[in-house]
């Protein structure tokens, strides 16, 4: 249970050999989800023990090929693996059609049902929302409609404290409805409270994906006090009338977006293919927000450990 994060791919537009386009599994509680999913995503799913099978819900933040190349690829594999299971897409209306040419040209319609939930970047909405979890889109500032994705765990139950149901003698039929915030009553009457029974839980988890996106301070209501935020870096701060014009972001404006947005943690990735060595982008973001982190292809960020390493 919790949220974990692994990184498929960091690269922006060009890939080079040590790095693949975006894509990243985030493992929220039961859900495994899929965001964005640019060139050779299946293969890295294998390279790091990422079972395609549990996906049903993936993500794509917008249609520049490094963030949904992949997609069509992984779709038939899932076909010729028999799955019978929908799978939910959420991205930009466009790719609805991409997908449906592939099947009629292909002439093998998809076997499972794809449900397609089109994403239009004009205002944050609330697209998937379980008793668990919520995620909301977040418009970003691109050359072409992109959007980025917050998903925020709901607050967890109480805790039961085993040794106050041994006391009271509570039997089990009663857990569920102590969990929720009741109080409990005694068979004489007495009314033993909440408090006493439970402990409060961990604070509910939450993760913001940015990318693409030039530095854009109107995120900032919508990422608020994020659990970790994943921002993209395209960029070091020598380009940054480059990335300006190119719709991306510098380590450093990354940095003053999670500062900004009172971020736990921040994650840099997309970075472009001119860089070999990563290290300056932490030297760069570090000092703005100190608790920042590479997103390095095959890495998982677990969200309950207190401290992250970062190897480079
Ligand atoms: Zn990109
Ligand atoms: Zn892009």
């Amino acid at each position: 249970m919790g949220f974990k994060l692994t990184i498929l791919g960091s690269n922006s537009a060009r890939p080079i050999l040590a790095r693949r386009p975006s894509a990243q599994i985030l493992q929220a509680n039961q859900e495994t989800f899929l965001i964005d999913c640019g060139e050779g995503t299946q293969l890295q799913m294998i390279k790091y023990g990422i079972k395609s099978s549990k996906i049903n819900h993936i993500f794509i933040s917008h249609l520049h090929g490094d963030h949904y190349l992949g997609l069509v690829g992984l779709l038939d594999t899932l076909a010729l693996s028999g799955r019978q299971t929908p799978m939910h897409i959420y991205a930009p209306p466009m790719l609805e059609k991409v997908l449906d040419l592939h099947h009629q040209i292909s002439g093998f319609p998809s076997p499972y049902p794809i449900v397609f939930h089109p994403l239009i970047a004009d205002q944050s909405r609330i697209i998937y929302d379980t008793p668990e979890l919520t995620v909301s889109t977040v418009v970003l500032s691109h050359r072409i409609p992109c959007t980025g994705f917050v998903f925020r765990e709901k607050t967890l139950a109480r805790r039961l404290l085993k040794a106050k149901t041994l006391e009271y003698n509570i039997p089990f039929t009663d857990f569920h409805d102590i969990k929720k915030g009741n109080d409990y009553t005694l068979p004489n009457g007495i009314a033993i409270l909440n408090h006493e029974l439970t402990d409060a839980n961990r604070p509910p988890y939450s993760y913001a994906y940015c990318s693409d996106t030039a530095y854009f301070p109107d995120i900032l209501p919508h990422i608020q006090n994020v659990s970790v935020l994943y921002h993209e870096a395209t960029y070091l701060q020598d380009k940054i009338s480059k990335a300006a014009i190119r719709g991306h972001a510098t380590a450093q404006e990354a940095a003053a977006i999670a500062l900004q947005a009172n971020a736990e943690r921040l994650i840099l990735g997309h970075f472009s293919s001119s860089y070999q060595d990563l290290n300056p982008f932490l030297t760069e973001a570090r000092p703005t927000f100190a608790q920042t982190y590479i997103a390095i292809e095959g890495k998982t960020f677990d969200f309950k450990d207190k401290e992250w390493t970062n190897e480079l």
